[in-house]
């Protein structure tokens, strides 16, 4: 079976730097989704609160009989709950659906500014880690500027930033604060959603036939190499064993910088919601 490097997190924990994301995988369908893709290799298993499939993700794990220490799992912290003690009841919420005593990782889901109760949120996000609820904590969609604000009011720097990133949107700004801080990045919409003709694009059509693989694997390999965790989503058992199958190929450094070039570095490239306005 494929072995998917490791990388360390601030906390000194392992995450797989590939996983499985179940965004949009609706709740009926999650168990399925996840047991398949757990019976292709996957270990690492992305989702959060708000996507209402956290019981179908535990099921799948259930049923795997996969021992605990052995699977990665996130989950996160939605924007209605971050205000005073509601992060507590959220992550034992989301622990009992997913019949979990911990998580790997859990996430600050999105600043939501206009609350301004991300840092609070941060503050919470320690003491459930503190408490053993969580190994690993991080934020989602932080701008440098939330970055900054709870790192000042708590000195503690999240593991990881999970964002908006593909090569249509690569958030420079974002990944020049995560490498002076020691913070990983995981690429959320790592295909872009689907969204857009990335597949198609000259640079990437390209480099899946120099290596006889698929466009989705090209992109996938291009966050690798760059050192990004990645989790794409797909219910259909081929495309998801297509995506696990990233690692008998690399990229050559010209293959990276043509795709590097794909970003209009406008912001334009953005697919889903913006940090400031997601509130
Ligand atoms: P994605 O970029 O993974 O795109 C998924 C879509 O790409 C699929 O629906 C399918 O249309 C297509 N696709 C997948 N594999 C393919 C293949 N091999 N060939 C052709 N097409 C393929 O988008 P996503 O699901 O939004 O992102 C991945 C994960 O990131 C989510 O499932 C979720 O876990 C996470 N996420 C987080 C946030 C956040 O705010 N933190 C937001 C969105 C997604």
């Amino acid at each position: 079976m494929t072995s998917v490097p490791t990388l360390t997190l601030n906390s000194g924990h392992l995450i797989p730097q590939l996983g499985y994301g179940v965004f949009k995988v609706a709740p009926a369908e999650a168990e399925e989704a996840v047991s398949t893709a757990l019976e292709l290799g996957y270990r690492h298993i992305d989702t959060a609160a708000i996507y209402g499939n956290e019981e179908g993700v535990g099921a799948a794990i259930a049923r795997s009989g996969i021992p605990r220490e052995e699977l990665f799992v996130t989950t996160k912290l939605w924007n209605d709950h971050q205000a005073g003690e509601a992060p507590h009841d959220a992550i034992r919420s989301s622990l009992e659906k997913l019949g979990l005593e911990y998580v790997d990782l859990y996430l600050t889901h999105w600043p939501t500014p206009e609350k301004n109760t991300f840092s609070n949120a941060w503050e919470k996000l320690i003491e459930i880690r503190d408490a053993g609820l969580s190994r690993s904590i991080g934020v989602s969609n932080h701008l440098p500027e939330h970055l900054d604000r709870i790192v000042k009011d708590t000195g503690v720097v999240p593991a990881v930033d999970q964002i908006e990133l593909h090569p249509a949107h690569q958030q420079s700004d974002i990944l020049a604060w995560a490498a002076e801080h020691g913070m990983h990045i995981e690429s959320w919409g790592p295909l872009g959603q689907g969204k857009y003709p990335l597949f198609e694009a000259p640079a990437v059509a390209a480099a899946a036939a120099a290596h006889g693989v698929s466009p989705a694997q090209v992109v996938l390999r291009w966050h690798l190499q760059r050192g990004i965790i990645v989790f794409p989503k797909s219910v259909h058992r081929e495309r998801m064993a297509q995506n696990f199958d990233v690692f008998g190929f690399e990229l050559t450094a010209d293959e990276i910088t043509t795709i590097d070039a794909l970003d209009p570095r406008d912001g334009s490239g953005r697919v889903g919601g913006h940090p400031l306005e997601v509130n």
